[in-house]
């Protein structure tokens, strides 16, 4: 079988061979305690989360002042809700940060490599306000962290803002109609309205092996990178490793960037592989001046909206971005232009998407072949399962680092590492040693709120956050929840997911600003989510699919809830097709003008939205 042009020269093969393959690799991983399986950072692991940068002598008085707007977390997502309520004419809005300054993931994630695989003309938000165009198609860690602080120098949002602050409490005082948020530096500040932007992936986790607590090396987190034990900088450089063996567990996006690096200094690398990433090629060229010169306003949002439609699955009429996360429709667009009697049955274009997949996996694994010397080797770090099932990468020093004498490939069969001990790593019958041992292995997702924030959310009622929604989540657009009034949640769940999250963070910044703006304009006091609509919202997201067949077929991961199905209602509303339904509907939402489903209370005259 071979469906297009310039694509890989070999015949691929057959899909129920491949469907088969995927299936045992897969069943190979599944395991009983699904996303169970990881521990928390915290107890003799607290210390992974020290902040490196911080002023260890910062110290302030305590506040007791009132604010319009308290936004919880200063990364991308709190930044975009920054920018788009000054934007509104906002004026008093504070920051509460643990980190000491704006970044959030670009402030904690340092390690050597780091950029980001999504185009840099699309990830980074808010680029034609802050007057910015990318040095290259994918930016490093360090100029989105510049960027971060553009921003928050563009829209005066250092003004007012509290770093090196914990949130420990948000509670609604009816009374005043106004949060109240208390903090670990003794704050009680009153805001009107408090907007939630935690992130999403901002939590390390720790992979529950048995003995991890008994190490007694050196030992830390890629989101915490020890610069001062391993030397060097983002750009590498790890002089400090030298004559040090070192065990990486985790072959993620983090572990595929740090791993060259590693490979570079270390006496000895041991990588422990449970489950190879896909690793495509990295074309990084650096902004063409003339390209950039060219830009006519609007380009930003054409940009990502043209990147979500393909990658969405809804062929466009050109691939701006084209890469390798847009080329799957690609694939799919050249096998309908150029195959033979194509069927376009709902059974036909789901095997032709199927085809595609194959198609660009065939390549994936073939280019472990080229890249990597020796065969076995070259076996164990190739990809069996669909593009999507798990975070694809881009990389081009991650594969070559296998030839060298000093980097030894465990693979773990799919199970993982066996036990940790004092001196080591133990896979099946032998112990590796290592004197430091790097964790890349990934964040909390899915786990409640007030865990990964550390703080709880007490609404009108007296009830917390996480007791409303003991049986599952419960909002309006993933932003509004009934019984809290003027809060605003940026997330995933019962939102919209996208390969380009900042995109889905920025229309949710500009839409929780048209309701302050707007209730502003009204003379509203609160603005807050009816019980009817928060349940028609709830029901329409336990009715979306959401990819729910393609992920429970999928290796297991973050992605698809480590191979344990997630109920319908903690997901998004949309993903795929579903993400530029939801970003519709936010839109034609606004449109109408009528704030449909709020209701508001105003000094004077109360009065409810339609
Ligand atoms: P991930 O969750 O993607 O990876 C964790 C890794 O740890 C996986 O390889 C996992 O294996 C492995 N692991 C877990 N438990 C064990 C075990 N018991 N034994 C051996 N291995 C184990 O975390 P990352 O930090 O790599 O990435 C998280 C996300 O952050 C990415 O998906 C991406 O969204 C973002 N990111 C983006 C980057 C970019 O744009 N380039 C860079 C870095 C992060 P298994 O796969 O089998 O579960």
């Amino acid at each position: 079988m071979s469906i297009t042009d310039d694509q890989p020269t070999h015949p691929l093969p057959e899909l129920d061979e491949i469907r088969h393959r995927y299936r045992t690799e897969r069943d190979k991983r599944l395991r009983p305690d699904g996303p169970d399986q990881y521990i928390q950072v915290k107890g003799s692991f607290a210390h992974y989360m020290d902040d490196p940068w911080a002023d260890p002598e910062f110290t302030r008085e305590p506040l007791h002042d009132e604010v319009e707007v308290l936004v919880v977390g200063g990364g991308l997502g709190g930044l975009v809700a920054g920018a788009r309520l000054r934007q509104q004419g906002l004026d008093s809005i504070r920051f509460v940060e643990p980190a000491s300054d704006f970044g959030g993931t670009w402030y904690w994630n340092r390690y050597p490599g780091i950029s980001c695989d999504v185009e840099s003309y699309i990830y980074l938000p808010l680029l034609e306000e802050v007057g910015y165009v990318p040095k290259r198609k994918y930016s490093y860690g360090q100029e989105i962290l510049d960027h971060c602080h553009a921003i928050a120098r563009q829209f005066d949002l250092y003004r007012d803002a509290c770093f090196q602050t914990r949130v420990t409490e948000v509670r609604w005082d009816g009374a005043a109609s106004r949060w109240t948020v208390e903090t670990d530096r003794g704050d009680e500040i009153k805001a009107r309205y408090v907007c939630l932007a935690l992130g999403q992936l901002s939590k390390p986790k720790l992979p529950g092996i048995p003995g991890i607590e008994e190490f007694e090396g050196h030992s830390f987190h890629t989101c915490r990178w020890d610069f001062d034990y391993t030397g060097g900088n983002q750009e590498g450089n790890l002089t400090g490793l030298s004559g040090k063996r070192v065990g990486v567990i985790g072959t993620g996006a983090s572990g595929v960037q740090v791993v060259p690096h590693i490979a570079e200094w270390a006496e000895h690398l041991y990588v422990f592989q449970r489950t190879p990433s896909s690793v495509d090629i990295k074309h990084n060229p650096e902004t063409d001046p003339e390209w950039a010169r060219s830009l006519s306003p609007g380009w930003h949002q054409h940009r990502r909206e043209n990147f979500n439609a393909l990658v969405s699955g809804v062929p466009q009429e050109e691939d701006l971005v084209d890469d390798g996360w847009t080329d799957l429709i690609g694939n799919l667009v050249r096998l309908f232009r150029d195959g033979d009697g194509v069927d376009l049955s709902p059974e036909g274009i789901q095997r032709a998407v199927e085809l595609a997949d194959l198609q660009k996996m065939e390549q994936v694994r073939a280019r472990v072949d080229e890249l990597v010397d020796d065969p076995e080797t070259a076996e164990l770090l190739k990809p069996y399962y669909r593009q999507f099932c798990k975070r694809p990468c881009i990389d081009n020093d991650y594969l070559p680092a296998f030839n060298r004498p000093n980097v030894t490939l465990v693979d773990t069969a799919g199970k993982g590492v066996d036990r940790i001990t004092a001196t080591g790593v133990v896979v099946g019958d032998r112990e590796y040693e290592v004197d430091c041992l790097i964790y890349a292995s990934g964040f909390e997702v899915g786990t409640p709120l007030s865990q990964r924030g550390g703080f709880e959310i007490i609404g009108s009622q007296g009830e917390t956050l996480m007791e409303k929604w003991a049986d599952g989540l419960r909002t309006m657009h993933g932003m509004h929840m009934h019984g809290f009034p003027n809060l605003f949640l940026m997330s995933i769940g019962q939102s919209a997911n996208t390969v380009n999250y900042t995109h889905i963070l920025d229309e949710q910044a500009i839409h929780l600003s048209y309701i302050v703006a707007r209730a502003r304009e009204i003379g509203a006091v609160t603005v807050e989510v009816s019980a009817e609509a928060e349940e028609a919202w709830v029901d329409a997201c336990r009715g979306q699919a959401n990819n729910r067949g393609f992920f429970e077929d999928c290796t297991p991961g973050y992605y698809n809830n480590e191979g344990q199905a997630r109920n319908s209602q903690n997901g998004p509303y949309g993903v795929g097709p579903g993400t530029i339904e939801f970003l519709q509907l936010l839109g034609d939402w606004r449109a109408d003008d009528e704030l449909t489903g709020m209701e508001l209370r105003c000094e004077q005259s109360p009065r409810g939205g339609s």
